[in-house]
């Protein structure tokens, strides 16, 4: 047996987390930070969040710098790694967290609706990795943020579950494409997490049937998601590629 030692697992690495102002990616840049990484904190508007995020993970002595560029919009990935490019001069893991909801039944959701969620949901993650593969070092990570929609019938969350459904099988492709260089491309799909983008949780009788689907009667915390996606962006990981994993507290497991 060798040595027990604990050297930081991502001591060098810089990861790039979309949607790291708030929510499961803030989560993610801090767990990836206490790792050892030095992350770049991705955000849409919430200067005040993102800041809150990097002094987080500053206060931890940990390293971190806010890069802001809205995604959904044409050049949204162009303009993200120009700002990214400003901080630092290649990526060794880049996890696509931000996201939107877009509920609807299928005769509810607009084209409007539709095309904006597929533009942050889908289209942007394609191209942030398109754009940064010169970026991204060979051996380095990308995780995807899915969700556990995409596995049960959740028919008022159409298009929402159609995008994340793209993101699935986007992982799957990349997989394939980046073995060679060896970069693992995996997804995680989170059941539902305590965050601003369920207002409704703020009502304890749906909270409580929303923490009923799990089998550990509570609903996810942010906490839940980032230790899942640490793991993918560790070295640990370094033998699973392509692979969607089931962050949900077991959810629907008895249905
Ligand atoms: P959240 O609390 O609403 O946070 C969203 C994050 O994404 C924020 O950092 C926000 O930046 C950023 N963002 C939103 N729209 C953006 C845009 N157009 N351009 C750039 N950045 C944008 O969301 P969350 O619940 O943490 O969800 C994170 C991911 O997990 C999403 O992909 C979501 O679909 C997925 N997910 C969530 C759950 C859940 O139950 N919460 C379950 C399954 C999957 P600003 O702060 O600047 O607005």
């Amino acid at each position: 047996m060798s040595r027990i030692d604990t050297p930081a697992k991502l001591a060098g690495k810089t990861a790039l987390v979309t949607g790291a102002s708030r929510g499961i990616g803030r989560s993610i840049a801090l767990r990836l930070a206490a790792d050892g990484a030095r992350v770049a904190v991705h955000y849409a508007a919430n200067d005040a969040a993102a800041k809150e995020t990097v002094a987080a993970i500053e206060e931890a002595g940990g390293q971190a710098f806010a890069i802001r560029a809205e995604l959904g919009v044409p050049g949204d990935a162009e303009t993200l790694w120009r700002a990214f490019d400003e901080h630092a001069d290649g990526v060794d893991i880049i996890v696509n967290n931000a996201g939107i909801a877009g509920p609807g039944l299928i005769h509810e959701v607009s084209e409007a609706d539709y095309d904006r969620v597929f533009a942050v949901n889908a289209k942007a993650p394609f191209f942030i990795v398109q754009k940064g593969l010169d970026r991204l070092r060979d051996g380095g990570r990308i995780v995807n943020i899915s969700s556990g929609v995409t596995k049960v019938a959740f028919p008022g969350m159409t298009s929402y579950a159609a995008s994340k459904g793209a993101v699935e099988v986007l992982t799957l492709t990349l997989a394939q494409t980046l073995g060679a260089r060896g970069i693992t491309v995996n997804a995680v799909s989170p059941g539902t997490i305590e965050t601003d983008i369920h207002p409704w949780m703020a009502d304890a009788d749906a909270k409580a049937a929303a923490a009923a689907f799990s089998v550990f009667n509570r609903v996810g915390q942010p906490g839940d998601v980032a230790d899942v996606v640490g793991f993918l962006a560790s070295p640990d990981a370094r033998w699973v590629t392509g692979q969607n994993i089931d962050a949900s507290g077991g959810s629907g497991l008895g249905i």
